[in-house]
C-alpha cells in the first residue's frame, strides 16, 4: 500500500499534511519519494538548523549514540552538564530544566513562575499574562495560555489563571496587572500567529510593569531561539535578559529537546520532587545541541542577518508581496495573491515554504548556500508575480 493511505488510515487525523512523502535530503535539498529535490525553507518548522543529515552534527550524536544513548535523571552525564553550563554561559541564566518539547519548556516555566510567586507570596498570586495571537503548545495548559480563542475548545476545563492581553497595547496590560499576577509570559516574535515582531517600546513598557510589580518576564523563545533570528536568542535585539525564557525546536538540530533557563530571581525555585522527566536532558539529544551552539558564533549569526536581509530587499521589491516581517531568518511575507495556491506552485516548482495566519513563513537552514538561497527566492517571486 501506498504511504499516505496507511498514515491516513493507521495515525489520528491531527495533521492536514502535505502530498508529499519525504525520504532523506543533504543540507537544504529534500528528496521526496517522487525522486524529485526541493529545497527546504521551512527547515521542519525551525528545528533542523543545518539543514539535513550535517556531516558535522551526525558525527557528534552518533558519537554519543555509540556511548551512552539514556540514563535516568538519577546520574550525572557529561553532555547535559555541558550543555547547561554552555546555555548558561552564553546568556547569562544562572541554571537550566531540559525537556523534550517546547510545550514542556513552557509548561515548566509556568510551574516555575507560580512558584517563586508561592515562594514570596504565599497563595493567590498565580496568575499570567500572555499576548492575544500567541502560541504556548498544545498541552491543555499552554492551550490555556496560548492567546487564540479557536484553540479554547472541545478539551475543557483548561488550566485556569491566564489572561491574554492584545499585543502592543501596554495599557490593556497594565489594567490586567494585578494583584493576582505572578509573570508575563510572550514571544518577542509571534511565530504561529503570523510572524507579529513585538515594538522594543512595548517590551520596555512590559519589563518596567513587570520590575513595579514584581511580575516575572517570561519569554518564549522556543521558535526565535537559537540563532534563528541573528542572535544566539531574540531577546538579545531588545537588550535584556528575561527571568526565565524557554527554547525547544532548533535547540538540539533535529532532535526532541526543550530548555527552561532561569536568571537569578528564578534559579533556585525548582526543587528536588518538584518537577522531573523521564528523557530531558538525553545525552544524544544533549550531544547535538552542544553541536548546535558551537556552530552558532559571530561569524554564523551574522549570515543569518545576511541571508535574512537578502530575502527581505527581494520580496519586499516585488509587485505581489504587501509586507515582510520577522528577523533574521524567520520571516512572514503577506501576498497579494492567494496564499494556499502560491504554497502549492511554490512545491510544483521545487521550493518547501511554511504558513503563518495569513502569511507565507520562511524558516530556511540557517547555513543554506547562497545559491539555493538565491534559487529558492526566485521560484517565490515567479510564483506571487504569476
Ligand atoms: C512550536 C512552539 C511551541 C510548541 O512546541 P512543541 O515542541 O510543539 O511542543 C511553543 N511555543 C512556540 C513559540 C512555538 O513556536
Amino acid at each position: 500500500m501506498d504511504i499516505r493511505q496507511i498514515d491516513q488510515q493507521y495515525i489520528a487525523g491531527t495533521y492536514k499534511r502535505v502530498p508529499l512523502t519525504l525520504t532523506g535530503g543533504q543540507g537544504s535539498l529534500l528528496m521526496g519519494e517522487d525522486g524529485r529535490e526541493y529545497i527546504d525553507l521551512g527547515s521542519g518548522i525551525a528545528v533542523n538548523t543545518f539543514g539535513t543529515a550535517d556531516p558535522g552534527w551526525v558525527g557528534a550524536v552518533t558519537d554519543q549514540l555509540n556511548k551512552l544513548q539514556h540514563t535516568s535523571n538519577y546520574y550525572y552525564t557529561e553532555p547535559m552538564a555541558k550543555l547547561a553550563q554552555t546555555l548558561c554561559e552564553r546568556t547569562g541564566m544562572a541554571s537550566v530544566f531540559f525537556s523534550n518539547s517546547g510545550a514542556e519548556a513552557n509548561e515548566c516555566a509556568i510551574k516555575a513562575a507560580r512558584k517563586y510567586s508561592f515562594d514570596k507570596y504565599g497563595e493567590g498570586r498565580s496568575k499570567i499574562i500572555t499576548l492575544r495571537d500567541s502560541f504556548h503548545g498544545r498541552t491543555v495548559t499552554t492551550l490555556a495560555a496560548t492567546g487564540q480563542d479557536s484553540l479554547h475548545t472541545f478539551f475543557g476545563p483548561f488550566t485556569e489563571g491566564f489572561v491574554h492581553v492584545p499585543a502592543g497595547d501596554a495599557e490593556a496590560l497594565r489594567a490586567a496587572a494585578d494583584e493576582s499576577c505572578c509573570a508575563v509570559m510572550l514571544e518577542l516574535i509571534q511565530g504561529e500567529g503570523g510572524v507579529n515582531v513585538l515594538s522594543k517600546e512595548y517590551v520596555d513598557a512590559v519589563r518596567k510593569l513587570a520590575e513595579e510589580r514584581d511580575l516575572l518576564v517570561v519569554v518564549d523563545e522556543v521558535q526565535t531561539g537559537n540563532g534563528r533570528t541573528g542572535r544566539l536568542y531574540a531577546h538579545m535585539h531588545y537588550g535584556f535578559r528575561p527571568d526565565i525564557f524557554s527554547t525547544a525546536k532548533g535547540l538540539a538540530g533535529g532532535l526532541p529537546m526543550g530548555a527552561t533557563l532561569f536568571g537569578e530571581k528564578a534559579k533556585g525555585v525548582l526543587t528536588p520532587g518538584t518537577h522531573g522527566s523521564t528523557f530531558g536532558g538525553n545525552p544524544v539529544c544533549a550531544a547535538g545541541a552542544l553541536y548546535v551552539l558551537s556552530r552558532l558564533d559571530e561569524e554564523l549569526l551574522a549570515q543569518v542577518e545576511k541571508k535574512g536581509a537578502y530575502i527581505r530587499r527581494e520580496l519586499e521589491a516585488s509587485f505581489g508581496v504587501i509586507q515582510v516581517t520577522g528577523l533574521g531568518l524567520m520571516l512572514g511575507i503577506e501576498l497579494k495573491t492567494d496564499l494556499a495556491r502560491a504554497v502549492e506552485r511554490c512545491r510544483e516548482k521545487g521550493v518547501l515554504v511554511l504558513t503563518a495566519h495569513d502569511k507565507m513563513r520562511l524558516l530556511p537552514p540557517l547555513n543554506i548556500s547562497d545559491e539555493l538561497l538565491q534559487k529558492a527566492v526566485a521560484v517565490i517571486k515567479e510564483v506571487i508575480e504569476e
